[in-house]
């Protein structure tokens, strides 16, 4: 997908939150080798350093690997580029492919200045924001110099966000999903309705519930640290849901938060 300054990022990544730093760079280089070539990281799931050492080691070239990471907490100006070196400094990469804001908090506009001027600097290709909504969003596209190129918020097919993107799409905003299998809540894998599509296309719950936000031109970056799965959930190409399934699927949302985080 392209994002709102022409650069390109993969549709399909892979989200590394809640993988042990120990079993990080073995898990980065499966994914590698099974063809993602778009990983998401944050300072707050401690394993940057790991999937900075599996981009660096895995012999693809760094231009065809897409890194994503994520500053928290960063208060002001200052915090923030401090944060933002760290980032660099722990990943050992001279880039960072997308910077994100992690969640609103302290002096929201500063952080994004201060992600604006590492932008600017080279640094960073591209910078956006996680877990913002209304009036904070409203805030940063008040005053911010590049408009930011994707929102990471809680998306999957028991809250589709559907409104939201027309939103974030009417500034030139991509959403992108965290949590596309509902961080695996039972509540998707165990759903009859998913079940029953899945069945009709011989194919899983996780393909059909992440197809289904693929159609959506939706970013996802589904996480498993079982090589099986992580094949399945990259192999979602081959086949295409019908209006349908998708009038179907669309009955689930419940435009609410299931996992009540953010
Ligand atoms: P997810 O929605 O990708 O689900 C992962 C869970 O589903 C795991 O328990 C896994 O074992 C299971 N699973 C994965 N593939 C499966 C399959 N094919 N069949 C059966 N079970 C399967 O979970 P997530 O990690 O919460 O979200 C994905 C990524 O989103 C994270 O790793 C992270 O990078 C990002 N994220 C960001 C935020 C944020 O605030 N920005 C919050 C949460 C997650």
């Amino acid at each position: 997908m392209k994002l709102n300054n022409g650069v390109e990022i993969p549709d399909i990544g892979y989200g590394v939150y809640e993988i042990p730093p120990k079993i990080t760079k073995e898990c980065v280089l499966t994914a590698l080798k099974i063809g993602y070539r778009h990983i998401d990281t944050a300072a707050y799931y401690k394993n940057e350093r790991e999937v900075g050492e599996a981009t660096r080691e895995s012999g693809i070239p760094r231009n065809e690997i897409f890194v994503t990471t994520k500053i928290c907490l960063a208060g002001n100006y200052q915090k923030a580029c401090k944060k933002i070196e760290d980032c660099l400094a722990r990943l050992g990469l001279d880039y960072i492919d997308l910077l994100l804001y992690h969640w609103p908090s302290g002096k929201n506009v500063e952080v994004y200045k201060a992600m604006e001027d590492y932008y600017k600097k080279g640094k960073i290709r591209a910078i956006g924001l996680s877990n913002f909504y209304g009036k904070k969003l409203d805030e940063i596209l008040a005053n911010c110099e590049i408009v930011p190129a994707v929102n990471q918020i809680e998306t999957h097919v028991l809250r589709n966000q559907k409104e939201e993107q027309a939103l974030l799409e009417s500034k030139g905003i991509v959403l992108e999903s965290w949590s596309p299998l509902g961080n695996g809540s039972k509540k998707i894998f165990n759903n009859e309705i998913l079940l029953k599509i899945a069945a009709k296309h011989q194919k899983t719950v996780a393909q059909v519930s992440l197809r289904y936000l693929y159609q959506r031109k939706v970013l996802i970056i589904p996480r498993s640290k079982n090589e099986g799965r992580m094949r399945e959930n990259f192999n979602i190409l081959d086949f295409m849901l019908d209006e349908e399934d998708i009038k179907e699927i669309e009955t689930l949302d419940r435009k609410k938060s299931l996992l009540g985080w953010l």
